[in-house]
């Protein structure tokens, strides 16, 4: 199956609370993010069999801020896997943002441990995200929820990563402050695609400071100036987020299919 075609997979095996029919072994991988958590199984290709997400608001720019309820909510997924694919989930993977260190890098594998799934592995967001898209030379930028993270591959090696507060959170903060909502209702606001072309006024100058951050992560670095950029993470999602990305940064940038599983998939054949 090619990169796009297993992220479109995914989705819809979430969205329809299936599992495709697949022999294991399987592999898993649990994304705890700011905004989601999104547990996923792949066979021993890569290859989709079952997932589930639950917004929760259990990590802040990368650090797990409610331990417990992280863990109850993997809990609750591993459950929903395990019904949907009738076996039990035993070993896993998890991702932390780069630059995590000490403790709050641990955290995430004491998580999953916690919620019954021995942590096997613990990989950079942007990494993952890359596997998934199967980049071997290129820059994956993440934008979560909290933090604009980017990984530079060059001939499959890792040669640069960094990773910088500033996310859809504060996008939605922006949205609440110009249209004097909660931040809740922004969060609504602004998943609703039918309001992407009133928002985009509103929210662009957070998506230039994002493509601000990138340009100022890779200055200096000339040679990657060819390399092609790929941007997942959910804030991508936005309808002219692609475009208006590029026009900032100066530079073309390919947008996946539902980019905010692109990461979750990508921890997973990494389980
Ligand atoms: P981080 O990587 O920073 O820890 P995360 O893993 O939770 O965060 P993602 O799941 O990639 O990040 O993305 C979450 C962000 O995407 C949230 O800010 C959420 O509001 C936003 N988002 C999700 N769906 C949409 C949508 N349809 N339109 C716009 N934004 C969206």
């Amino acid at each position: 199956m090619e990169a796009y075609e297993k992220i479109h997979q995914l989705h819809h095996l979430i969205e329809t609370g299936t599992a495709a029919d697949l022999p294991g072994p399987y592999k898993v991988g649990v994304d705890l993010g700011t905004a989601d958590v999104v547990l996923v199984v792949t066979d021993s290709q890569g290859n989709p069999v079952a997932g589930s997400l639950c917004w929760a608001s259990v990590v802040k720019d990368g650090l797990v801020v409610d331990f417990r309820g992280a863990t109850t909510i993997v809990e609750q997924l591993k459950a929903e896997v395990e019904k949907i694919m009738g076996i039990t989930l035993e070993k896993g993977a998890t991702a932390i943002p780069p630059g995590t260190v000490g403790r709050n890098a641990q955290a995430c594998g004491h998580i999953i441990a916690g919620a019954g799934i021995e942590p096997i592995c613990q990989v950079d967001e942007p990494v993952a995200a890359a596997k998934a898209l199967n980049i071997n030379h290129g820059i994956v930028v993440d934008i979560g929820g909290g933090t604009t993270g980017i990984a530079v591959l060059k001939n499959g090696d890792l040669v640069f990563t960094a990773d910088e507060a500033t996310g859809g959170t504060h996008i939605s903060l922006v949205l609440s402050g110009a249209y004097k909502i909660t931040y809740e209702e922004a969060e609504v606001l602004k998943k609703d695609v039918s309001q992407h072309r009133r928002i985009m006024p509103v929210v662009l100058p957070v998506i230039e400071k994002m493509a601000m951050i990138v340009e100022n992560m890779l200055a200096g670095y000339d040679e990657y100036q060819d390399y092609p950029v790929y941007v997942v993470g959910g804030t991508a999602y936005l309808t002219g987020f692609g475009e208006e990305f590029s026009k900032a940064f100066g530079r073309k940038v390919h947008v996946p299919p539902h980019p905010l599983l692109v990461t979750p998939l990508g921890i997973a054949i990494f389980g």
